[in-house]
């Protein structure tokens, strides 16, 4: 089964192809044809969806879209559905990975260990003969005082899952593909997916 992926971000891409290897589902970046997409939903559930129709207006084959984020407590769960454009002084735009990097680093200056807890949060919608379904994933984790290693994407130089020592850019994306927000809403999608006939039906 080939499928739309509604992203623009290739390391998205990459990590979602890695997660369904050997299960005959592939994903193809459907970046060309989603145009530019309002992500200004208030929750991941909006913006995903928001993606995923963007493409399935133009094109409508079955369709996957993503939208994630990290929430850090002692930020009252920010920057959340913001994170992609927490260091953006222009409203819509996204920064670039270190200026956002370094933006949490600042806003977290002052904050001790033991408050820095935080997670990632992941919401996956499929669209296919016009019903939406949702998945999602989450993995709790701690925010460093520092970026370490140079794996992965995002905001992962600076944060720890629960259980580790190392950040997900230093583990690589063998462990975090196995632990991840997105891993575990991946499982839930790939479940559903390797379950449906060719109509959407159970
Ligand atoms: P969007 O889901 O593409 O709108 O953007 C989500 C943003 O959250 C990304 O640009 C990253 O800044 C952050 N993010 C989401 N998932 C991850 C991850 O797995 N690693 C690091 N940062 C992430």
């Amino acid at each position: 089964m080939n499928l739309f992926l509604a992203t623009k971000n290739q390391g998205k891409v990459r990590e979602l192809n890695s997660l369904f290897a050997g299960t005959g589902i592939e994903f193809t970046s459907a970046a060309d044809v989603m145009g530019t997409v309002a992500e200004d939903g208030d929750t991941y559930y909006k913006n995903a969806y928001a993606k995923a129709m963007a493409v399935y207006e133009q094109r409508p084959n079955p369709v996957v879209a993503e939208d994630s984020g990290l929430e850090v407590d002692a930020l009252d769960g920010s920057p959340g559905v913001f994170s992609a454009r927490f260091a953006s002084d222009v409203d819509g735009v996204n920064a670039s990975d270190e200026d956002n990097v370094n933006a949490l680093m600042d806003f977290m200056q002052d904050i001790p260990a033991p408050n820095r807890t935080a997670r990632f949060v992941s919401v996956f919608c499929f669209i296919m003969g016009g019903k939406s379904l949702f998945f999602e994933g989450e993995v709790a984790g701690s925010i460093t005082t520092e970026p370490m290693g140079s794996a992965g994407f995002g905001y992962d130089p600076v944060f720890v899952p629960a259980g580790y020592d190392k950040t997900f850019a230093e583990l690589g994306s063998d462990v975090k593909n196995r632990i991840s927000h997105r891993a575990m809403a991946v499982i839930k999608l790939r479940d559903y997916l390797l379950t449906i006939d060719g109509k959407g039906k159970k």
